[in-house]
């Protein structure tokens, strides 16, 4: 088993094609993890109105545990009263796309079985976060820096309503969350990669308002400069490229290259997998990277496409 390397670069159209798949996969990714978050933040906020874990029978004493969610019939606001009953769907709006099929969990009233009206705080007092949720939080990635800035803004608006701080930590999540698409196994190895760094500017602030120290909005138009490492597979059965993996990066050194390639190896993009051939751009870190990640699976080099089947 044996990689060869040959020299290539992803240009115009292409390049292009390349952003939006990955604008769309970053996408998907994050709509997935934020509906989870979400949906364990809606939990958080029942546990703590009842003051008790989900399984834990609720206690009928003398001391009523009044909260401002009520018995849409009766108009008990006795928590102690109030149990778990399941879930009913509904959509939101975010900064990202509609999350579908969020799960909200509903209350019965045990006095006289009937809904309690539930206002949960992070959807409806707190709905302009989920809009904030800006592209621009998982484009600036790397460090959810952009996320916490979000979160931290949102705790100094909100102050410090029980069940916040665990709704933040939750929140902090999102990035991490989404980034696990990353990390499932690569079971369709190509037959070739073709490895490039796409550089774009990430406009920050325009839609976003950011806050300074002083906490005067300030409109940014400075943009951020990243860099998509990609990874795209070509099968030697199939018409068209797909992207194997992607990185949001800061450069294109040996060390950022070096951290994509080992956890494509991780995934299984390996010689005995199936991977015969990696096409590169010539400069950057790229190739030391690749020396040092497969190094010892290179041995010839010989060209198993012919000229013109692989694109570059
Ligand atoms: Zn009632």
């Amino acid at each position: 088993m044996s990689i060869s390397f040959s020299q290539g670069k992803l240009r115009g159209e292409q390049r292009r094609n390349m952003v939006e798949a990955v604008q769309k996969q970053m996408q998907a990714a994050a709509i997935r993890a934020a509906g989870e978050v979400l949906m364990a933040c809606l939990d958080t906020e029942v546990t703590v109105k009842l003051a008790r874990e989900k399984g834990t029978p609720r206690q009928i004493s003398d001391q009523p545990r009044e909260i401002h969610w009520q018995c849409k019939n009766c108009g008990c606001n006795d928590a102690n009263y109030f149990t778990r009953d399941g879930h009913y769907r509904r959509e939101l709006k975010t900064g990202w796309g509609k999350i579908q099929k969020l799960q909200i969990p509903m209350l019965e009233c045990q006095k006289c079985h009937h809904d309690v009206i539930c206002d949960f705080e992070i959807l409806e007092k707190h709905d302009r976060f989920w809009l904030d949720l800006d592209q621009d939080v998982l484009w600036s990635s790397g460090s959810s820096q952009s996320l916490r800035e979000i979160a931290e803004r949102w705790r100094a608006t909100t102050g410090n309503t029980v069940g916040l701080r665990t709704i933040n930590e939750r929140i902090s999540q999102i990035e991490p969350l989404a980034q696990k698409y990353h990390e499932q196994p690569i079971d369709d190895v190509p037959d070739v990669i073709q490895f490039d760094g796409i550089w774009m500017t990430i406009q920050e602030g325009n839609q976003t308002v950011r806050y300074d120290k002083r906490n005067r909005a300030r409109h940014e138009k400075k943009g951020k400069r990243v860099v998509i490492l990609v990874a795209l597979g070509f099968w030697q059965d199939r018409e068209k490229p797909e992207i194997v993996d992607w990185q949001i990066a800061s450069g294109e050194g040996h060390r950022e290259w070096e951290g994509f390639l080992n956890r494509l190896k991780t995934r299984g993009v390996r010689a005995e997998k199936g991977l015969q051939a990696v096409i590169r751009d010539g400069g950057g870190g790229l190739g030391q990277a690749l020396g040092l990640v497969y190094g010892s699976t290179v041995v010839d080099q010989r060209c198993i496409f012919h000229e013109g089947q692989v694109p570059n």
